[in-house]
C-alpha cells in the first residue's frame, strides 16, 4: 500500500501574522535626480486615501514560511499526478516561466509607442498565424482572457454575423449537446440566446435524429467540442456542419479539447467557422490557482457581406497585430466598425500568451504531435489497466477508441455497495494522487473524468490503476471504510453543502472578519 501523508500546519490567515511595524522588504529610497522627476509626477494629493492601507506587516521569512506552509497542504502538478477530465492539467515547462516572466515581458506597458514593442508585438502576431494554422482558420484575435471568455466572444460573432445579415430577429437558438462543458449554455444565454440541447447517441456521438428535429430556419449556430468531454471523436461532424450551414448557422468549436487531435485533424477543416483555443490547456501555461489564462479566438474566411468585402475575421474583437512588409515593421489594429468590439483591457493575458508561443515554437509541429499522441496512449494505456475491474464500468461504447480522455463511471460500485464516485475521488487523494474530474459530465452518472495529458509516465499510470483497484477491493469487502475518506491530506471530508452554502462561504478577508466577530453567521 503506498504511505502518503500531507503536511499540515496550523496556518492562520496572512493578516493574522506579523506585527504593526515589521518590515520584510526595504524600498530604496530614490536617488535625488530621479526624485527630481518622480516628484512631479506623484500621484495627486486629491486623490490619495487618507490613511494607507491596512497591509500585512511580515518580515521576509514569516512571509515565505507562510507560503510555502500553504503549498505543503494543497496538491499541483508538482506533487503528482492531476488527471482532472477536460481541464487538461499539463506539466508546464520550467522554461518557458523563465523566458515569460523575463522583466523585457512582465515590464512592458500596453501604451509604449508601438517603435518600441516590436518584440513583443512580433510574437504575438506570430502566435496569432500558428494558432490559425493548428486550427485551420484564417485569422485570430489574442483578446479573450479564456475558454468561457472565448466563448462569449464566438457567440458574439455569431450574433454580429446574423445582425448584419439583417437576419438577427429569426435566428434565436444556439444548439448545444448534452455533453458539453456548462459554459456552452451558459455563454449562449448571456449572449441573448434560447438554448437547444440535443441528446449523445449510445455510442457517445451527437444523435443526428435529435440534431436534424432541432435544426430550422431559427438555429443561429452550433456548439461542439471535438473530442468530446467522453474523450470520443465526433464521427458525423462533416454531416453535421452541412446541416448547420444549410440553414445559414455557424459552427462553434470549443477548442478546450484540442490537444486530442492538435496537429493530427483541425477543426476549420471539418467545418467549423469559429474556434477558441485554452492556452492554459492544449499550451501548457499554468491554471487553476497557477494564474491567468488566456482564450484567442480564431476564425475561417466566411463572407458575412461579400459585396461589402465583410468577412467574419472584421468581426473578430481586438486589438490585432499586423504586419507592415514594405516597412518591415509590426503594428497594432484596433477594432474596426464591423467588430463586436473590445471585451478586455488592451491585448489579453499577455503572460500565458508567451508561454504557449514558447511551447509551440519549443516543440515544433512534430512535437505538437507527439504531444497528442502520448496524451492518446496514456488514455488508452489506463483503459486497458481498467478493463475488468470490478466496480467501475466505461459508459457510451467502452469498444470505441479515446482520444485524450475517458470517462469511468463508479455506478457499479454505487449499486453494489453504495460506495459512490466522489468516496472513490476521497480515496485518491488520501494516497497522494489527485481526483479526477468528477460528476461531469452529466450524462454520466458517478463519472470519474480522467485525463493523464501526454505528462504522465507509464508508471504513475499503472500505479493510479492500481489504486482504483485497490479502493475497488476495499469498498466491497468494507463498504462502510471509504467513507471515512480521507485521513491523510491537510483538510478531511468536506462537507459538500456548507462548503457552497451562502451562509457558509468566506471568499475575503472582509466576510472572514465579519464572520469572526459573529456579523455574518458561523465561522466553522
Ligand atoms: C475548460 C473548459 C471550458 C472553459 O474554459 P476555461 O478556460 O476554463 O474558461 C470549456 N469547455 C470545456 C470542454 C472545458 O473543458
Amino acid at each position: 500500500m503506498r504511505v502518503f501523508r500531507q503536511a499540515k500546519w496550523p496556518e492562520p490567515i496572512i493578516f493574522e501574522l506579523g506585527d504593526p511595524g515589521r518590515i520584510g522588504f526595504m524600498v530604496p529610497e530614490l536617488e535625488k535626480e530621479i526624485l527630481e522627476i518622480v516628484g512631479e509626477i506623484a500621484i495627486p494629493e486629491k486623490i490619495r486615501r487618507s490613511s494607507p492601507p491596512k497591509l500585512p506587516e511580515l518580515s521576509e521569512v514569516e512571509t515565505l514560511r507562510h507560503f510555502v506552509n500553504l503549498t505543503q497542504m494543497t496538491f499541483g502538478v508538482e506533487n503528482g499526478p492531476l488527471p482532472l477530465g477536460s481541464c487538461t492539467m499539463k506539466y508546464n515547462p520550467r522554461i518557458a516561466a523563465e523566458l515569460a516572466f523575463d522583466p523585457r515581458i512582465t515590464m512592458l506597458h500596453p501604451l509604449q509607442d508601438e517603435d518600441t514593442v516590436q518584440g513583443i508585438l512580433e510574437i504575438l502576431y506570430n502566435l496569432q498565424k500558428w494558432l490559425a494554422n493548428i486550427v485551420g482558420m484564417d485569422a485570430c484575435s489574442l483578446h479573450p482572457a479564456a475558454g468561457a471568455h472565448g466563448e462569449l466572444t464566438g457567440v458574439l460573432i455569431i450574433r454580429k454575423y446574423h445582425e448584419l445579415k439583417n437576419q438577427i430577429d429569426k435566428k434565436t437558438e444556439i444548439i448545444v449537446p448534452d455533453s458539453a462543458h456548462g459554459t456552452n449554455p451558459a455563454s449562449s444565454a448571456m449572449a441573448g440566446f434560447k438554448v437547444v440541447e440535443i441528446r449523445s447517441a449510445p455510442d457517445g456521438n451527437v444523435d443526428m435524429e435529435a440534431l436534424k428535429a432541432a435544426v430550422s430556419d431559427t438555429t443561429a449556430g452550433l456548439m461542439l467540442t471535438n473530442p468530446s468531454t467522453l474523450g470520443l471523436f465526433e464521427e458525423n461532424i462533416v454531416e453535421i456542419a452541412r446541416i448547420i450551414h444549410e440553414v445559414d448557422g455557424l459552427l462553434y468549436y470549443d477548442g478546450a479539447n484540442l490537444n486530442g487531435i492538435m496537429g493530427y485533424a483541425r477543426p476549420g477543416d471539418m467545418g467549423f467557422d469559429i474556434a477558441h483555443i485554452n492556452i492554459h490547456k492544449t499550451f501548457s501555461s499554468p491554471h487553476g490557482g497557477g494564474g491567468p489564462g488566456a482564450g484567442p479566438v480564431c476564425v475561417r474566411n466566411v463572407p458575412v457581406i461579400p459585396e461589402k468585402n465583410i468577412y467574419l475575421k472584421d468581426l473578430l474583437p481586438g486589438p490585432i497585430v499586423e504586419y507592415d512588409k514594405e516597412k518591415d515593421r509590426y503594428y497594432i489594429k484596433w477594432p474596426g466598425r464591423y467588430s463586436i468590439g473590445v471585451l478586455k483591457a488592451f491585448f489579453g493575458n499577455v503572460i500565458p500568451l508567451v508561454w504557449g508561443f514558447i511551447y509551440i515554437l519549443a516543440l515544433g509541429p512534430q512535437g505538437l504531435k507527439e504531444a497528442t499522441e502520448q496524451a492518446v496512449l496514456n488514455t488508452n494505456y489506463f483503459i486497458k489497466l481498467m478493463e475488468g475491474v470490478k466496480g467501475y464500468s466505461i459508459p457510451y461504447d467502452p469498444g470505441r477508441f479515446r482520444k485524450h480522455e475517458v470517462v469511468l463511471s463508479a455506478e457499479p460500485m454505487e449499486r453494489d455497495v453504495g460506495v459512490t464516485a466522489e468516496d472513490v475521488a476521497k480515496g485518491l487523494l488520501d494516497a497522494g494522487f489527485y481526483a479526477p474530474t468528477i460528476y461531469f459530465p452529466l450524462i454520466v452518472k458517478e463519472a470519474l473524468m480522467t485525463e493523464f495529458t501526454d505528462t504522465e509516465t507509464k508508471e504513475n499510470i499503472e500505479k493510479y490503476a492500481e489504486r482504483l483497484k485497490e479502493i475497488s477491493d476495499i469498498a466491497y469487502k468494507d463498504p462502510k471504510e471509504p467513507k471515512k475518506w480521507p485521513q491523510n491530506t491537510a483538510r478531511t471530508r468536506i462537507d459538500n453543502v456548507k462548503a457552497s452554502h451562502p451562509r457558509y462561504v468566506t471568499p475575503t478577508w472582509r466576510v472572514y472578519r465579519l464572520r469572526k466577530e459573529g456579523k455574518l453567521g458561523a465561522l466553522k
